[in-house]
């Protein structure tokens, strides 16, 4: 079904490519030249240069970069070509690879286990969860690695950012050791802090990952953004505006955007306006237009306050309280300002 699909949509562009041609105008035929009595001048045949593979198990790798600028394929393509046997026949790797595609990876979704290092190991390999990446807790060099980059892992559950649904699809996860937060008798969250060489190769980590996917910066995002009624992780102690100035990825606001924005209004008013509905459902829109799955319904709910307390663990860290108070909503819109909604 999905050949035939195919069959169908290729004939359709060949149709489509075909009608866009101009007619051919008939040109006077040119008188063919005598021919010369020296030897024609033979052109050397170009011979294509093979991109080196390399081979792990049934898996081939092309070791150098299979991208052609030339061609507008501007990716860095590495990448494994998995094997096939289909019946008696064999596919071959003797073939150029194809400027017609791109990479799946567009998303990168960081996390903490909630749990301890051999724990984490464990649940990320013998159960129904994982993730690409593990980043352990010990200040040594090692990242663990637990599912190939090619390859879905289960670490996002039911998500959304920026109408974009099944994050799993769509990105690379990385899980970091860490224990989460305690709450206290009244719910209120304390969370862990994260070794400054845990943050580092978290840092170096996703700065690569960026750059071999060609993954857009603002890209790298929390779990608790795509799916914040559900998580909190990886919390309000990883450091984003860290990542984002020293390893550019991820995203922050510029302060003067931020002060102007704040500069709008008086705390007073804000509190007034913010309890009305048609101000909730402003935000809710803002909300929802940088990214998260939130519904605009003018009624300041549970979702509401989790979306809110989301946003404030990824950019306004010191205070989450899942309150959109007058700080929050300038950092809301610096950002907006900044990562424009399409
Ligand atoms: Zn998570």
């Amino acid at each position: 079904m999905r050949n035939s699909l195919h069959i169908i949509a290729l004939g359709m562009l060949v149709i489509s490519c075909g009608t866009t041609q101009k007619p051919v105008q008939k040109v006077a035929a040119k008188p063919v030249p005598k021919p010369t009595t020296t030897a024609p001048v033979k052109t050397p045949v170009q011979t294509p240069v093979k991109p080196q593979m390399d081979n792990q198990g049934s898996n081939h790798f092309y070791k150098v970069n299979i991208a052609d600028a030339s061609k507008g394929d501007n990716t860095i393509s590495y990448g494994s070509v998995v094997s096939a046997n289909p019946g008696r026949y064999k596919v071959v790797h003797s073939f150029f690879p194809s400027v017609g595609q791109n990479f799946r990876q567009r998303y990168i979704i960081l996390h903490y286990t909630a749990l301890d290092h051999d724990k984490s190991v464990r649940v990320l390999t013998e159960q129904s969860v994982s993730s690409h990446y593990l980043v352990n807790d010990t200040d040594d060099r090692e990242i663990y690695q637990l599912v190939d980059e090619n390859k879905r892992a289960y670490h996002a559950g039911i998500s959304e950012w920026r109408k974009i649904t099944n994050l799993n699809d769509t990105s690379i996860g990385i899980e970091i050791v860490n224990p989460g937060y305690t709450a206290d008798a009244q719910g209120v969250k304390t969370f862990y802090d994260y070794p400054e060489w845990q943050f580092k190769k978290v840092g170096e980590l996703v700065k690569d990952l960026v750059k071999r996917y060609d993954i857009k910066p603002q890209n790298v995002i929390a779990h608790s953004d795509i799916a914040p009624t559900r998580k909190e992780d990886p919390g309000p102690k990883f450091p984003w505006k860290r990542l984002y100035n020293e390893y550019g990825v991820g995203m922050w606001y510029d302060d003067t955007a931020k002060m102007a924005f704040m500069n709008q209004m008086t705390p007073e008013t804000f509190a007034l306006e913010s309890a009305n509905s048609t101000f909730i459902f402003k935000y809710q829109t803002f909300l929802n237009d940088f990214g998260y799955g939130i519904m605009p319904s003018g009624t300041y709910d549970n979702a509401t306050k989790r979306t809110i307390e989301a946003f404030q663990y990824h950019f306004r860290p010191e205070k989450y309280d899942g309150i959109m108070d007058l700080e929050t909503w300038a950092i809301l819109q610096a950002l907006l300002q900044k990562y424009p909604a399409k």
